[in-house]
């Protein structure tokens, strides 16, 4: 199929309201492996300045986990739904697979690297309606960082000078792909710093479903502070606010969600109970806090295929991987 023809084609399913789903490799037509490489150099660009900025700013570059007896719970979390969670038996043992490295970041922190990141894939079978949000994969890849006694404003900061970093580099050395992927022109530096809302300003405003709505009319990448959801984030249950942020790219939507920790034993359990979290799940990380040997810690978690879906303008997050791993649709590569 000619280009103007998979243009025209593109534009007829965006028109019907239809996200066309990423194929498999091999049924790629000619046009679309040129997308997809242009796709690819974006990718190693991206993964390649995110991981130089990280480890030049002291940070230890760790490998991931996929087994464990703890993974993240990924609840209460608004955002979460999880149609079934990976628990497999190996040597008289359950482990599961890692739906985010939370639990080891928080853990490797205190114990032994203060600044720490990993590039971790995490498994999270969502429901197959999630296919046709363009947004979610069942598989996909955490750049994850943790720092120890860190601000959630010296995180945001950091992030801040990564992704203006990114952007501004994506623009100077690759200008001939976003060119061919119709992004050169829409795709500006965000300036910096960028703005920050308290998801109660956004709940007024746009009612449950503020993070959609708000998301199409931002222009730049935006922070939103004081979201409810997961115990590792810190609350103060006086105050009912929580110090933790997502951040939100125009139209995409959420990048990044991050938090300054919970490290007080009895806050942790606490929360537990209250969440309906099973303690037994989290054996070392409560000893540890048992023990005042988890310390205060704040870092968050970047999607990069969502990350590189805005870079690149991708219509489906699958179109940034070359295996792609759509909800409900499981190919044999
Ligand atoms: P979370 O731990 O749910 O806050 O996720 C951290 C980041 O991972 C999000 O901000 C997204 O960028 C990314 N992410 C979460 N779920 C998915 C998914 N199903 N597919 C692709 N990226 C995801
Ligand atoms: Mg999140």
């Amino acid at each position: 199929m000619s280009k103007v023809k998979a243009i025209q084609r593109s534009v007829a399913m965006a028109e019907s309201g239809l996200v066309e789903m990423p194929k498999p490799l091999e049924q790629l037509r000619e046009d679309e492996v040129e997308r997809k490489q242009c796709i690819c150099r974006v990718m190693t660009h991206a993964l390649r300045h995110l991981t130089g900025e990280f480890v030049g700013s002291g940070f230890e570059w760790l490998l991931p986990v996929i087994f464990s007896k703890t993974t993240d719970p990924l609840w209460p979390d608004p955002g979460a739904s999880i149609e079934k969670r990976i628990e497999v038996e190996i040597y008289g043992e359950t482990a599961r697979a890692t739906q985010s490295m939370i639990v080891h970041k928080m853990v490797a922190c205190s114990l032994v690297q203060p600044r720490l990141f990993i590039l971790s894939p995490n498994v999270r079978i969502e429901k197959k309606e999630r296919a046709s949000s363009g947004a979610h994969a069942y598989e996909f890849t955490q750049l994850d960082f943790e720092v120890r006694n860190a601000t959630s404003r010296e995180i945001r900061s950091l992030v801040e000078k990564v992704l203006s970093g990114l952007v501004s580099n994506v623009k100077s050395c690759l200008s001939e792909e976003l060119i061919y992927l119709g992004r050169n022109d829409d795709l500006a530096v965000p300036p910096i710093p960028f703005r920050l809302y308290d998801r109660r300003e956004l709940e007024h405003e746009y009612g449950r479903d503020w993070e959609t709505q708000f998301a199409r009319g931002i222009c730049n990448p935006t922070w939103v502070t004081n979201i409810p959801r997961e115990f590792y984030d810190f609350e103060d249950l006086e105050e009912g606010t929580w110090d933790n942020y997502d951040l939100l790219l125009p139209k995409y939507g959420e990048v990044l969600s991050g938090a300054r920790r919970e490290w007080e034993y009895s806050k942790l359990v606490r929360k537990m109970r209250r969440d309906n979290v099973r303690q037994e799940n989290y054996e070392i990380l409560l000893k540890l806090a048992r023990e005042r040997r988890l310390k205060p810690s704040a870092g968050g978690g970047i999607g990069i295929e969502r990350l590189v879906s805005w870079v690149v303008g991708a219509k489906h997050i699958g179109e940034t991987q070359l295996f792609p791993k759509i909800p409900g649709l499981v190919y044999d590569l």
